[in-house]
């Protein structure tokens, strides 16, 4: 007589409840040959279902020896015993179980695709099983568009589309009326006369009377036996060598499993779109702060480079006082106009210009207003980077000549002029001094600009014609000649200032100084606000995982199937954890266009600063995506894999 392609042995299977300890199945000893079909019979709770998923590598015996082919199966690893559900067994069981996300063809090919069988190859298979159990034309619907019938159906292609030498059918008819039952055990028998060895677990003894052998099961031991028909051993199937068992696995099988657990993590995204986008939610916010925030830094260190970089490095700005905000600056008089005379004559200056800023009354026709005299050299609107709209500003001859010309900004302009009428050449009243408006500066729309009305006219006019001789300077900018270092200059005009005014009442800024002031500090604020939103992604990725976590919860079920029919730990592992990267990455790609439209925005509405977003924060940001998908999506996944198969089958 031929071996039996399963042999049991003393089997036994305990559970554990609380201390107490059940055995569920006890010395069960069972031969099973190729080409047998055979139907498991017993009252609820006997342990038919036990039994079955042991036969099918789903469970494991307590004790006694499982063989199949011979082969001992009670030391495999649980990635061997993946291998054997999937290619030496079919499950069918009573509630389908086909995953309610992917088309019936979609739920078939999983078997074959932890198999490694070609793309084209097993989807042919697939229509073939299709045609013969006659619902090819469902293939694309989903499992609840089909009747239970279909549905069982489904399932049977699913068992056969690996060959499925055995079929292992728990309960295949519970949850289908006569008719159909019927149907299915016909498919059964028919699938059994092509060579197909089929065991099936009923309570229904009408069912177990169409199969060729009936075993009786009673709390767990076998109570008996009976043949109803001769057996066909050997008929249909020659004993054909099984292929061994082992995990080798050829370079193009690993990225075939790595692509389809791709797909599998994309489809299952796509069929549960509103819990990825909030899975994403956390990362787009985190991507978009970082990117926003980092692009404005560099908006705005390109706007003060643009507003200051004019003023040149070898430029230091003379003020009276100790320094910035100094309260009793306005009452230091030293600093005049001998002082520039004097330091203009000094071998180390190139050039230097006096700034006077007096307040006083302006009048034009019958408007009267209270601005700001600004006495400026000519090249003050081109070192404040001011632009101007219309007419000129002033030069050097008008400067020298003190000529009462004045260049206006646009609040003047609104203040004194009507709408239509175009202040070039208009006469304006400063206190009683007259001068001509020779130009009109763009609207100045820099955080630094003076509020107010303000006028600008040549320091010597604003000296000799408007305020006097003896008035004091705001401030003094001095060109340092080139070959001379700046800070020796400061230093040497610090000496010379100091024993003119007897004490040093004044302070010297430099402007390299002043602009490194403000972009380190435009640094640390980016960097601060920069980790908030690094905070922010990593409540993100935490976010993805706790949702990871439910999800798996959830989809335990789902687990289970996949690991009945086949999947390694590795293939839930990688199904899980590209899924985890997958919603970060493209939280991550959200997160960058999000930015990306803020930036036009910000841009639309011609704010001062501008956002410039550079390729290293969208790199660092993918980067932390896959980061936080790979660390945070690890865990569940991990959990995921090492779920029990019954115990995740059992979940609904
Ligand atoms: P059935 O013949 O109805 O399919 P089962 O094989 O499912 O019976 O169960 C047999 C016995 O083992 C039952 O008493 C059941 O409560 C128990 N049992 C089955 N699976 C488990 C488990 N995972 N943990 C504890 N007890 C179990
Ligand atoms: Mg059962």
């Amino acid at each position: 007589m031929a071996n039996p392609i399963i042999s049991l042995q003393d089997i036994g299977r305990d559970f554990h409840y609380e201390e107490a300890l059940f055995s569920a199945l006890d010395k069960v000893s069972l031969d099973i040959f190729s080409g047998e079909m055979i139907a498991i019979v017993g009252a609820s709770g006997s342990g038919k279902s036990t039994l079955m998923n042991i036969l099918g590598c789903l469970d494991v015996p307590t004790r006694g020896s499982y063989r199949i082919n011979g082969q001992e199966t009670s030391n495999l690893a649980p990635d061997e015993l993946a291998k054997l559900r999937r290619e030496q067994f079919g499950f069918i069981f009573q509630r389908y179980h086909l995953l309610s996300h992917l088309s019936v063809i979609e739920n078939t090919l999983i078997p074959a695709i932890y198999k490694g069988t070609a793309p084209g190859r097993r989807y042919q298979q697939a229509v073939d099983i299709f045609k013969r159990l006659g619902i090819d034309s469902k293939a694309d619907a989903l499992p609840s568009q089909l009747s239970g019938g279909q549905q069982q159906r489904a399932s049977i292609a699913r068992a056969l589309i690996n060959g499925g030498k055995i079929i292992l059918a728990d309960e295949p008819t519970g949850a289908l009326d006569s008719s159909t039952s019927r149907q299915v055990m016909a498919i059964l028998r028919e699938l059994n006369d092509q060579g197909h060895t089929v065991v099936i677990v009923t309570h229904d003894m009408a069912i177990a009377e169409t199969t060729d052998r009936i075993i009786q099961i009673n709390d767990g031991s076998v109570v008996a036996d009976t043949s109803l028909a001769p057996c066909k051993l050997g008929q249909h199937y020659s004993q054909e060598k099984n292929p061994p068992l082992g995990l080798v696995q050829s370079g193009r099988g690993l990225f075939e499993r790595f692509f389809n657990a791709f797909q599998m993590a994309a489809r299952s995204i796509l069929s549960h779109r509103l819990r990825s986008a909030l899975t994403m939610l956390g990362i787009i916010i985190g991507i978009t702060s970082v990117i926003t925030i980092v692009a404005l830094s560099n908006g705005a260190q390109q706007l003060i480079g643009s507003k200051l970089g004019d003023l040149g490095t070898n430029v230091l700005q003379i003020y009276p006082g100790s320094g910035y905000g100094d309260k009793d600056a306005g009452a230091i008089h030293t600093l005049t106009i001998e002082d520039v005379n004097i330091l203009s004559k000094e071998g180390y200056v190139d050039s230097v210009t006096p700034m006077i800023r007096v307040p006083l009354t302006v009048h034009y026709e019958h408007v009267i207003a209270d601005a700001t005299l600004l006495g400026v050299g000519a090249s003050y609107f081109r070192v404040n980077g001011l632009a101007i709209e219309k007419g000129v500003t002033f030069n050097l001859s008008d400067e020298e000549e003190m000529r009462q010309v004045a260049v206006i900004d646009q609040n003047t302009v609104e203040k004194l002029f009507d709408a239509e009428k175009d202040p070039l050449g208009e006469v304006i009243w400063l206190n009683s001094v007259p001068v001509r408006v020779v130009g009109v500066l763009q609207k100045n729309k820099s955080l630094l600009s003076n509020p107010g009305l303000n006028i600008y006219i040549p320091y010597s006019s604003t000296i000799s014609r408007v305020i006097g001789n003896t008035s004091h300077l705001t401030n003094v900018t001095v060109r340092v000649a080139d070959q001379h270092s700046s800070e020796v200059v400061a230093n040497a005009i610090s000496r010379l200032l100091t024993s003119r005014h007897g004490k040093k009442d004044f302070f010297i800024e430099n402007n390299q100084d002043f602009i490194k002031t403000i972009t380190d500090t435009v640094f640390i604020i980016t960097v601060l606000i920069s980790c908030i939103a690094l905070i922010s992604l990593v409540v993100g990725g935490i976010g993805v995982m706790n949702i990871m976590l439910v999800s798996i919860t959830e989809r335990t079920s789902e687990i289970g199937i996949r690991m009945a029919v086949g999947a390694r730990q590795g293939d839930i592992l990688w199904q899980f954890l590209i899924e985890s990267v997958l919603v970060c990455l493209m939280g991550g790609f959200l997160g960058v266009g999000l930015a990306f439209i803020i930036a036009f925005f910000v841009g639309l509405m011609s704010f001062d600063i501008q956002m410039i977003i550079s390729w290293e924060p969208i790199l660092v940001a993918s980067i932390s995506c896959i980061t936080i998908g790979i660390f945070f999506g690890f865990l569940p996944a991990r959990n995921a894999a090492k779920l029990n198969p019954v115990a995740a089958l059992a979940r609904d």
